[in-house]
């Protein structure tokens, strides 16, 4: 390798925290500085979201369009290098775009981690973890969904009437594009999914030939689904990422309905007397405010931070609730369900070829004209996954083992986590949400994103997690069509320009 290609390599990569300091700090200030100048904040808004990241971008696109909808994040803008799929693992746990959770000590899981402890990146800013995942779009198996339906007792939630949601995001460019009964350039899909051309793919058509050779065949991932393998396909445009702020966020930012907070951290959720959410409590640049809601509050917090803000706002396990000092209002079984996939590492193998990507070898000024022109190339990979494969077993992890190898450590991936705010019948002590999100004893709240999964996909969560948001988007627009607003003293009010929405009330009669 010559002395150029390093001092490229050391350019790229060693200056890279420097630049994830500045890009940081130029949209935290440059957002400080006009929110200074401002106007103020509506009153009250019809929704307001909380959490801009998979889930919450999604709906929010959804509802502003005709809807006044408050969009609160806790984090800024994604910066430039996030874009880049190669960056993917050194972005990892930057406080400034990362909440950086770690998990306590593990006493049966982790044993290979430092302190038995994993590590939990969870993206914070416009588009959320999706500005830090691996770009994996992945569905899982229907039998997923038709688990889903059969818990909650809600057939909404089988396979083949969701499908229309995974559809509806969907501006599909990968190589199954002619199956057009799983994927779709949909006219309101945003979500950019392509392939890499797999002579592109280091060990890739050996992987898939060794799979064939043990009787998998070549299949379409997120098609109709049977035990098989492919390469990935990645929620990228060109070869640079292409996150739900590109998708749903980006779009719509001229659009006037909607009020997109940076910077926004919410803290809690103000119930009324009759557990009716109202609003929220949220800091922004050090000064609290309040947002009211008229219509809705929709928690699109992510698996850790949904449940935690039920709990800070006095739902969830009572006693718990009491030993840490929260007043309970609403007793429930929030968070504790909280599942995340298991992974595992492989050994290292020795194959008696250069086919592997080695930087300190193969980076050079041609990775970068190669990425700038045609987008492919080392750059436009996230690490090392490339394909994938499922296989259909009694106990999926003993067999997935058994298959590959011997002497295996197992860690929780520290990235799916799912469950923590469950849905499912409303007589299950186990629920949180009702199959229409609801928070249960609650009115006017509903979580919408990762945590709601009643049980976790056999497959990546990111997709999941959106076609929540376009699902969860479109049940609360029906739900909204069909209530009227109803004003007692409308004749005397509306006339007099004294009309507040205090005075009405939504019903589903109209009077
Ligand atoms: C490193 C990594 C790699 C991954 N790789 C893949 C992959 O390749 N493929 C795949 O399918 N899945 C992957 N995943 C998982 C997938 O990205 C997530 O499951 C999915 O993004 C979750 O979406 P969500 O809407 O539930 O939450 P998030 O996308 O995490 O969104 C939550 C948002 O809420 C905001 N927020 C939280 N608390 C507050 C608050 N109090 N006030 C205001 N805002 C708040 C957060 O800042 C964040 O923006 C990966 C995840 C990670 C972290």
């Amino acid at each position: 390798m010559g002395f150029c290609n390093i001092i490229l390599l050391l350019s790229i990569f060693g200056t890279l925290p420097l630049w994830i300091v500045l890009l940081n700090g130029y949209n935290y200030y440059y957002d400080y500085l006009s929110s200074q100048f401002e106007d103020d904040p509506l009153p009250v808004y019809d929704f307001i979201v909380v959490g801009a990241g998979s889930a919450g971008a999604a709906i929010a696109n959804r509802l502003s369009r005709n809807n006044k909808v408050l969009l609160l994040e806790a984090g800024g803008d994604p910066i430039f290098p996030q874009r880049i799929p190669a960056f993917s693992g050194p972005l990892l746990h930057w406080p400034q775009h990362d909440w950086c959770y770690k998990t306590v000590p593990q006493k049966y899981a982790c044993r290979g981690a430092p302190n038995n402890v994993s590590y939990w990146p969870r993206g914070k800013s416009l588009g959320g973890s999706s500005n830090l995942n691996f770009m994996l779009y992945v569905r899982g198996h229907p039998l997923d969904y038709d688990n889903w339906a059969n818990i909650t007792g809600d057939p909404s939630w089988k396979y083949e009437n969701v499908l229309e949601y995974f559809k509806k995001s969907q501006d599909y460019h990968g190589i199954h594009q002619n199956n057009t009964k799983h994927h779709a350039q949909s006219a309101y899909g945003n979500l950019h999914i392509e392939s890499r051309n797999i002579d592109d793919l280091p060990l890739v058509p050996e992987f898939l030939q060794a799979a064939k050779e043990l009787g998998f065949e070549n299949v379409d991932l997120n098609g109709p689904q049977k035990p098989g393998f492919d390469q990935f396909e990645y929620v990228q445009k060109k070869g640079y990422r292409f996150g739900t702020y590109s998708a749903f966020l980006n779009p719509i930012m001229g659009r006037k309905n909607i009020r997109i907070s940076r910077y926004s951290h919410v803290t809690k959720i103000k119930l009324d007397r009759n557990n009716i959410a109202v609003g929220v409590w949220y800091t922004r640049h050090g000064v609290k405010r309040f947002a009211r809601a008229s219509k809705e509050i929709i928690i699109s917090a992510g698996a850790v931070d949904s449940p935690k803000l039920l709990m800070l706002s006095g739902i969830g396990p009572s006693e718990h609730l009491k030993s840490v000092g929260v007043k309970p209002r609403v007793n429930l079984p929030v968070g504790q369900n909280l599942v995340d996939h298991v992974v595992t590492t492989l050994p290292s193998v020795i194959i008696d070829k250069p086919l592997t990507f080695d930087p300190m070898r193969d980076f050079g000024l041609d990775t970068i004209m190669e990425y700038a022109i045609n987008g492919t190339g080392f750059l436009s990979l996230p690490g090392a996954v490339a394909a994938e494969g499922f296989i259909s077993t009694e106990n999926a992890l003993i067999e997935g083992i058994k298959c590959i190898f011997w002497d295996v450590k197992i860690m929780s991936s520290g990235v799916m986590d799912t469950g923590s705010v469950i849905m499912g019948r409303p007589d299950d002590p186990k629920t949180v949400v009702d199959s229409k999100l609801r928070v249960l004893h609650t009115r006017g709240l509903r979580v919408a994103d990762a945590s709601i999964m009643p049980v976790i996909v056999n497959g990546n969560t990111n997709a999941p997690a959106i076609m929540i948001g376009e699902k969860a988007a479109d049940i609360i627009r029906q739900y909204w069509s069909e209530q009227y607003l109803v004003c007692p003293q409308l004749s005397t009010y509306a006339f007099q320009r004294k009309f507040t929405q205090n005075k009405c009330f939504y019903s589903t009669i109209s009077i």
